[in-house]
């Protein structure tokens, strides 16, 4: 059995969802397994819901869930036709969705957002499956909540492993295609749960590797893993061939190719990873093994923005040892502050922080009675895995260097734009 992963930008519109079609058709899609986003950009204006509802703010609540009726309807009705079943099979889940929100009591935040964010899915799985089923490609629609056991940490939940192989084991016909959601899934309790954004790559993992599968596609908007990100690097080239440990250093250092989660399950049973374009069928991607060798062996470019780099010593210049270091380990942590590149001397220490919560202001003005702090905000994090003297230059060209850090196979330089 093969496992294929559709993200929200494939199934966005129905000349999308028709292109989905095509590509299952011609990749012989007898006994796959189907994973699923939300269309489009769905998953955000569902969280939108969430907000608006918790913030009590009744016009805006209303406006949302209309813009997720006109979107969904929008794509049935240049789908199907005026009579087909989908038409009653959506009105049950925006229903279910409204009652939900009109009896609920319940306050925790995080709870809500998955009972809510998880009808992205249920809507965009519904009308695949209805399409496909309509065009010959006949399947069955499965509810991923009863098939993907995970913990009851809302919005963060971790995989029951014991539990989820044991139904998706048992609830799988693998002789037939089966569709089923990604990113959503149920704790012990039947309540809903979330894998954390764009979970979905990770869903299709679980699934390849309960299912023992033969290999894991997941297709994207581009042609495959990239040596750099296009939005910020020009003329990135694609990696034919890469190993499943230079895809996690990847992930880790922050390419936005694959949820990192996805790579350890699939590797563990050795399982193949595919990421293709669902844009050009010609375009054979990048193929994710066990084999060391990465085909081109080239540079590969990863950039964190909005970071602070922060230099700390002592009040007296005295040394930073080990227990200031734990203090001040205890503070990054206290203020959910990301560290992503240490540097230690006698006197100072360094660290290059993710700022995204802009909690770093609160974090400064505890530390700074303890410390001689100073800082630099708003810096950028490059990594260059397999650097060359060439590929470094690029960097450093791009503006100030302020701190650099070379090992055997990465480099990471911190740029400050002039
Ligand atoms: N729909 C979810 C999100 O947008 C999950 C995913 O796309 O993988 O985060
Ligand atoms: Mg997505």
């Amino acid at each position: 059995m093969k496992v294929f992963k559709f993200g929200g930008a494939s199934i966005g519109s129905a000349e999308a969802i028709k292109n989905v079609a095509s590509i299952l058709s011609q990749e012989d899609e007898a006994n796959c397994l189907v994973v699923i986003s939300a269309m489009g950009k769905m998953t955000n204006t569902f969280e939108n819901i969430v907000n608006f509802y918790v913030n009590n703010d009744q016009e805006k609540l209303i406006e949302s869930i209309d813009f997720i009726i006109n979107y969904h309807t929008k794509i049935i009705n240049d789908l199907f036709q005026d009579e087909h079943k989908i038409h009653q099979k959506v009105t049950i889940l925006f229903d279910e969705m409204t009652h939900f929100l009109s009896r609920n009591i319940a306050k925790e935040y995080d709870y809500l957002y998955d009972q809510i964010v998880c009808y992205g899915e249920l809507l965009s799985t519904t009308i695949v499956s209805e399409y496909l089923n309509d065009v010959g490609i006949s399947n069955s629609w499965r509810d991923a909540r009863e098939l993907v056991i995970t913990d009851a940490v809302f919005r963060d939940a971790s995989v029951n492993w014991v539990e989820t192989e044991k139904h998706i084991k048992t609830k799988i016909d693998t002789s037939i295609t089966t569709i089923v959601q990604g990113f959503i899934a149920g704790d012990l309790n039947g309540n809903t749960t979330t894998l954390g954004r764009e979970g979905s790559d990770f869903t299709a993992g679980i699934f390849a590797y309960c299912l023992d599968a033969e290999s894991l596609t997941i297709w994207k908007d581009v042609p495959g893993v990239l040596n750099a990100d296009p939005r910020e690097f020009e003329d990135p080239q694609l990696l034919e061939q890469i190993s499943y440990e230079e895809t996690i250093e990847m992930a880790f250092y922050g390419a936005s190719v694959i949820h990192p989660k996805t790579i350890k399950p699939i590797q563990n049973k050795k399982i193949p990873l595919i990421v293709r374009s669902f844009k050009d069928l010609n375009s054979k991607g990048t193929k994710v093994t066990n084999k060391a060798e990465m085909i081109p062996h080239i540079p590969c470019y990863i950039v964190k923005k909005n970071q602070v780099l922060v230099s700390i010593a002592s009040l007296d210049f005295s040394f930073i040892v080990e227990e200031n270091i734990s203090e001040i380990f205890k503070l990054f942590h206290k203020y959910q502050l990301k560290v992503n590149l240490i540097q230690n001397s006698a006197i100072s220490f360094s660290v290059c922080l993710d700022n995204n919560l802009n909690h770093f202001d609160q974090l400064f003005n505890e530390m700074k009675v303890l410390y001689n702090v100073s800082f630099v905000k708003n810096v950028d994090l490059f990594t260059v895995r397999h650097f060359t003297e060439n590929s470094l230059s690029k960097i450093y060209n791009l503006g100030t260097s302020l701190l650099s850090q070379i090992n055997k196979n990465t480099a990471q330089v911190i740029i400050q734009k002039n």
